[in-house]
Order: C-alpha cells, then structure tokens, then sequence
C-alpha cells in the first residue's frame, strides 16, 4: 500500500499526540513530535541562560544554535521516539511547566524554524510518517495527504494538561497556572510572524471537546482509509 503524510496541526493540549501515536502504531508508520524539538530548543536556551521569565537573549541564541543536535531515539516500550539534546534524553525535562512557559517565546524565531524545518521534511522524504505540531499542513508538509487541525475549549485543554503535569509528580502546578499558559502559548503562536498556527484551507478540524478518543481515532481512521 502507498505511504501518506498525516499532518496534524492545532491548538496546545488538544491531544495532537496521543491521536499521532495512535495513528502511527495503527498504520505502521513513524510518529515525529515537532513540539518535543522546539521544547529541547528551549530547554537549551534555559540552561545557557538565553531566557527566564524576565529577559530572553535572542542574539546569543541564534549564535549559538549550531551547537544544538536533536535526535528521536525509538524506544521499544514507549512505542515513541523520545527527544535527545546533544546526546542526552531530555523526554521528562521538556515537558515541565517552566519550559511550557518559555517555549512559544523561542519557537518565534526565524533561524530557529528554518533548522527544525529542514531536519523534518528530511524524515519525512520517504513519507508513511506522522507528524503533529502548528505549521505541519501549512510549511512543513503542504503537500501531506491528510491535515488535520485539533481544536478543543480551553478549560478542556487545560483540565487534561493539569491532570498530565499532575500525573508526573508536579505538586507545585496550579489549574490557573495551566489554563494561563495555554492561553498564552495559543496567543503567541497564532500571531507570530513566521509560520503562526493556522488552519491550512485543505485539512479538516476536529472539535474533540466532547469526543472520547475512540470515537475520534475511528473517524480519523476511517478518513485516512479513503485517502490511501
Ligand atoms: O506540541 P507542544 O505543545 O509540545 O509544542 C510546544 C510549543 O512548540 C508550541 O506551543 C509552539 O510554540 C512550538 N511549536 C511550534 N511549531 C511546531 C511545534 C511546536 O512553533 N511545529
């Protein structure tokens, strides 16, 4: 059977990756999480001091990316590719708040998206891959044979991404500190300059406010069926 690009765009916490893994299993293909190389991007720009919460080096960054290597290693467990930075598997640190709060100030930056642009579209020459992220249908990938762009109400996303940062021992993390960022990693990505989040006119928005993820996963299924 042919191989399809399924690109899966949408608003944060939308469950993007859980469908893309779903998908990828299903369909025997590989799943790549763009959001997880902007996040060790900005775990990098953390650790070098380029950004907190009061000042972002712009400048020194970009100057210095070339000594960022990324990597997805497979792991037989996960059934997912985890992130490596420069050799070291970064999957738990990018997922934490702190990150979250930084990562849409870095992911704005041109040099930035121009590196992790071009290493996506190289995994994806030989197409049968799944990738989820904000400017998959519409930069990455505009010829993919699927797009999708996930949409769900904010509280909605925010209740899951609480429960997820709850669920991995953060005590600290307040329900408003979530539903902040969320809105504020929307707002951020939906009006940069340089390949905001936007539905591409070719793929079809999911509401999955009040859709279980069977339900979704069928009819997504059941769509990239008629495709292939
Ligand atoms: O998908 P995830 O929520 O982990 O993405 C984290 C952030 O990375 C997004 O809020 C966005 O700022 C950035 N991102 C991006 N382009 C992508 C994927 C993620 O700008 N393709």
């Amino acid at each position: 059977m042919r191989k399809i690009i399924v690109a899966i765009d949408g608003f944060s916490s939308t469950g993007k990756s859980t469908l893309a893994k779903q998908l990828a299993k299903e369909l025997h293909y590989v799943y790549v999480d763009t959001g997880a190389m902007y996040r060790a991007v900005t775990l990098f720009a953390m650790r070098n001091q380029y950004i907190d919460n009061q000042y972002f080096d712009k400048e020194n960054l970009i100057e210095n990316l070339n000594k960022i290597k990324l990597h997805f290693v497979f792991n037989e467990e996960k059934g997912f590719g985890e992130m490596y930075l420069n050799g070291e598997n970064v999957e738990d640190e990018i997922r934490t708040l702190e990150v979250s709060q930084n990562v849409s100030q870095v992911s704005t930056i041109s040099e930035i998206r121009k590196k992790l642009v071009e290493q996506q579209q190289k995994m994806g020459t030989k197409r049968g891959i799944v990738m989820d992220g904000r400017d998959i249908g519409t930069v990455v990938f505009p010829d993919a044979e699927v797009k999708l762009f996930m949409t769900a109400s904010a509280d909605k996303r925010a209740t899951r991404r609480y429960k997820e940062l709850l669920d991995r021992g953060d005590k600290d993390v307040s329900f408003d500190r979530v539903l902040k960022n969320v809105e504020s990693r929307d707002y951020i990505d939906s009006t940069r300059l340089d390949s905001p989040l936007s539905k591409a006119d070719d793929a079809i928005e999911i509401d999955n406010s009040d859709m279980g993820l069977e339900e979704q996963f069928d009819r997504v299924l059941s769509l990239i069926s008629t495709r292939l």
